[in-house]
């Protein structure tokens, strides 16, 4: 069986490593020049802590040793389905029996004014990294549109690098996605007496101005911020081009079923690209079960994919918070435990006697404990009492 796996980001490896090792014929071709990374820790290039070859994941001798025919800087332009054969950009053809779409998202780019000056980055790739560090040696005045979890990891990276940073965000707290005001408030303060990060909030960017270089970013508020570079981080998008213009059904992602087949059933998606249930995924986590699932489908295997709850920790060391399932949800009760002074918070919010959602701030090693419940959705009324003082305690009752 000939597979042609299209992306080489964790989900498209791990699909390709697991046929291969399987004895399937497997061709893995990626957009990207280098070899299959780790994108989770790019951040640790950004602020200069390791070098991008600490991050490959698999070598070219660990390809070879798997029969992985892996061809880098590769981009597939076009599936031809009735053929079974896909191109490349530079014209080539790739025959397969099975295809696995793993083509993952591309960062957003805000339409804004000046959006296109040189200095103006995204923060997805080994390329948009190395950029960006070229852009702030000598010491240089970054803004970082964006304060969600890429935003706020990107923005104390650049710190480390030596930028001075100011986060702009367009609510009137970080990370508004995954934790309430509170939890928010202590973390913009966290972040400012630890990484010296400014932020603008609530704002909204208007415009970047500059004639051959970034300059400033301008507000609606009329506001301006003097900077050297500008880096959004508002957002991902699926890459679902290839799949739309293949002909298969795509809606947010590319439309899956629990085996990961497409509307096509000799094609699969997996990773950020697809749609599984209504649901995209945006984790690493959920990306590589997909990937185990496709190639158990492949290789004649029952197995369904399920989704678990998100869960949602920042990468930055010295902090600690993490969050999951609903955050703030209208119609639930909520038990909070707090130390705001000390920088301890805990909010839990439960509907029929069920842990629908968590934020912890400050001491996160529960976070286990409360997934287990979420995910489980054990009744929680027999600990209630002591729900909030986290496992030990609520297992004692
Ligand atoms: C800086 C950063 C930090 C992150 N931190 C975390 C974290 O802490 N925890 C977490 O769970 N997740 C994190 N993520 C998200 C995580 O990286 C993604 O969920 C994961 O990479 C998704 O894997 P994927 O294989 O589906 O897609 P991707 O990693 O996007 O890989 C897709 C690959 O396909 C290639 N491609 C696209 N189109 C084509 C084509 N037509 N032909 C050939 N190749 C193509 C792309 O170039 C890309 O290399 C982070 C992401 C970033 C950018």
């Amino acid at each position: 069986m000939r597979v042609l796996v299209i992306g080489a980001g964790p989900a498209g490896t791990r699909c390709a490593e697991r046929l291969a090792e399987r004895g399937a014929e497997v061709t893995l071709a990626g957009a990207e020049p280098a070899l299959p990374y780790d994108r989770v820790a790019l951040g640790r290039v950004l602020s200069g802590e390791a070098e991008v070859r600490a991050l490959i994941t698999h070598d070219a001798a660990r390809l070879r040793a798997l029969d992985i025919r892996f061809r880098a800087a590769t981009r597939i332009a076009a599936m031809e389905r009735a053929a079974g054969s896909a191109t490349t950009a530079r014209g080539e053809t790739i025959v397969w029996d099975r295809v696995v779409l793993a083509t993952g998202s591309d960062a957003v780019r805000l339409p804004l004014p000046g959006a296109e000056l040189p200095g103006v980055f995204v923060y997805r790739s080994i390329a948009d990294v190395q950029a960006m560090r070229r852009a702030v040696s000598g010491g240089a005045t970054a803004v970082v549109i964006g304060g969600g979890l890429l935003g706020l990891e990107a923005a104390a990276a650049l710190s480390m690098a030596g930028a001075r940073v100011i986060v702009v965000h367009a609510l009137g707290w970080p990370m508004e996605r995954q934790l309430d005001p509170v939890a928010g408030a202590l973390l913009a303060r966290q972040l400012g007496a630890t990484r010296r990060l400014r932020f603008v909030m609530p704002a909204t960017t208007e415009g970047i101005e500059g004639d051959h270089h970034v300059r400033a970013l301008r507000l609606a508020d009329g506001s301006r911020i003097a900077c050297d570079l500008v880096v959004m981080a508002v957002g991902i998008r699926p890459a679902v081009a290839l799949a739309r213009e293949a002909g298969l059904q795509v809606s947010r992602g590319i439309v899956v079923d629990d085996a990961m087949r497409s509307s096509d059933a000799r094609i699969l998606a997996i990773g950020e690209c697809a749609e599984h249930r209504g649901v995209v995924c945006g984790l690493v986590a959920p990306a590589l079960a997909m990937a185990e699932v496709a190639a158990a489908t492949l290789l004649g295997e029952q197995r369904a994919y399920a989704a678990r709850p998100d869960t949602a920790a920042l990468k930055v060391s010295g902090i600690a918070v993490w969050s999951a399932g609903e955050i703030a949800p209208p119609d639930a009760e909520a038990v909070t435990l707090s130390d705001e002074e000390a920088g301890f918070y805990r909010r839990l919010w439960l509907r029929g006697g069920r842990l629908v959602g968590a934020v912890l701030y400050g001491d996160t090693a529960d976070a286990p404990f409360y997934l287990d419940l979420l995910s489980s959705g054990r009744p929680v009324e027999p600990f209630r009492a002591r729900l909030a003082f986290g496992a030990a305690f609520a297992e004692a009752a």
